[in-house]
């Protein structure tokens, strides 16, 4: 049976799911497409993906292929309560609701693989860990799962270097379709998204100082500079560095940043990139948030120690005040500013993602028992269907090779 927190927000979370469906039609195609060839017919799909509405028509897609889907979130503040209960209502076993705690995050993510997943769809790696830790006897069951983001790559390649990894796992992520455009102009502009409408501050003249010039990275910065911000990129990295520069971007050590910051976003998938000693040269009132995967990108238990008092400023803003008097403030407890301030990505960006996803388990499914126990590359086949669809759906076509060109270039 679902675990939702109010089952009377479905008609607020069905109109969202709806507000999405109509802006994702590769997601729309494919589903017209599964619903005559059910890929999915007879398997059990678990799910731990942001619960919200772009989410909740991925499953509603995935079981109008035939399968039987349970469903979570993968972060306990980006679950809507609304979509939860609309998911519910439409049929869907879902185990989630917003803020949980920390044991009831993984009691939920527990309840969707104890039905005994054949496929998983993971964000982050949390259903991979519980099945490789705690629920091992559900393994021989799984033929493969689908990882959503940069950093659960990370940690399914320690794996599989190590050995220890017991099912193929796709890196849907790897997709030019996913982090050229999720990852980029989906972050780009959620993260903005998420800060604006949770501080109401203006943009244009700040100083913004963005950790990490990855994908996400760049996205965040030329959103930034977009909106008038004097931007400022730290790296550990030389060459992205040297590319933050020919962007337009000052590039400083993040003890120079925090100096002269007025708003910090972590986008590294590292931990500790704004820390203690930052914390103690920050300006009053600088603003601190996180758009990395994980929670630790900003050290909230140092600033916690150092600070005499912490408040809610506002919803979703929390200020510590420090010894010597000023207040730094911190967004959505250092998680994820775009999906624990905001809705996440843009319908449009989360198509592709999603429509990748979708094809990418069809993958799994139909090549059952072939593929190697390893991280799988999305086969490039897939990407460039996503990409002709989208190309499609926005009504634009594109010049086509001729023979004689095709000669000259060798293929
Ligand atoms: P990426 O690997 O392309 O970029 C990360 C960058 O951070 C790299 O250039 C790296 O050199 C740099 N870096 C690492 N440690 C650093 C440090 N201590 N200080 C400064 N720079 C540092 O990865 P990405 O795809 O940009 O993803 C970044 C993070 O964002 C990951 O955790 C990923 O899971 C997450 N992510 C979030 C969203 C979202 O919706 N908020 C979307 C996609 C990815
Ligand atoms: N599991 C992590 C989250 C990683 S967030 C956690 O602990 O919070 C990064 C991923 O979120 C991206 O790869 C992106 O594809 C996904 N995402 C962004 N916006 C989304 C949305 N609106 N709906 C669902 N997923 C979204």
């Amino acid at each position: 049976m679902s675990e939702i927190r109010d089952i009377t927000l479905a008609p607020e979370g069905e109109k969202k799911i709806a507000w999405a469906r109509r802006n994702m039609p590769v997601l729309r195609s494919i589903e017209k497409d599964f619903e005559k060839t059910r890929p999915f017919e007879g398997l059990k799909i678990a799910l731990s993906v942001h619960m919200e509405a772009k989410t909740a028509y991925l499953c509603r897609v995935m079981a109008a292929a035939g399968a039987e889907m349970h469903v979570t979130g993968c972060n306990p503040l980006s679950t809507q309560d609304d979509v939860a209960a609309a998911v519910a209502v439409g049929g869907i076993d879902v185990h989630a609701w917003h803020a949980s705690t920390p044991e009831e995050y993984e009691r939920h993510l527990t309840a969707v693989l104890e039905p005994g997943p054949n496929i998983i769809i993971d964000d982050g790696s949390d259903l991979v860990n519980l099945l490789h830790t705690k629920l091992t006897h559900l393994i021989p069951d799984i033929i493969g799962g689908c990882e959503e983001t940069t950093t659960g790559i990370h940690r399914l390649r320690a794996m599989a270097r190590a050995g220890t990894l017991r099912f193929p796992m796709i890196m849907v992520n790897e997709a030019d379709c996913k982090h050229l455009f999720d990852n980029r102009y989906g972050t780009g502009q959620s993260v903005w998204d998420g800060i604006n409408r949770t501080t109401n501050l203006i943009v244009a003249g700040k100083n913004i100082v963005i950790a990490g010039y990855g994908w996400c990275g760049r996205g965040v910065a030329i959103r930034a500079k977009g909106l008038g911000a004097k931007v400022i990129i730290t790296e550990i990295d030389s060459v992205k560095a040297i590319e933050a520069l020919m962007d337009g971007y000052s590039v400083m050590t993040m003890a120079d940043a925090s100096r002269i910051g007025d708003v910090f976003i972590c986008v590294t998938g590292c931990r500790d990139v704004v820390a203690k000693e930052h914390f103690e040269n920050m300006k009053d009132g600088a603003i601190l948030c996180n758009a990395g995967h994980f929670n630790v990108e900003i050290d909230i238990e140092s600033l916690t120690e150092l600070s005499t008092m912490r408040y809610e400023a506002r919803n979703n803003i929390e200020g510590f005040v420090l010894p010597d008097g000023k207040t730094l403030f911190v967004l959505a407890e250092g998680r994820l500013v775009n999906l624990a301030a905001g809705d996440g990505h843009p319908a449009e960006i989360m198509d592709m993602s999603f429509a990748i996803q979708a094809m990418s388990a069809a993958y799994l499914a139909k090549n059952r028992g072939k593929l190697p126990v390893d991280v799988i590359s999305v086969p490039k086949e897939i990407d460039e269907e996503v990409a002709s669809m989208k190309l499609a759906a926005l009504d634009i076509s594109i010049d086509q090779l001729s023979k004689e060109q095709r000669n000259y270039l060798g293929m």
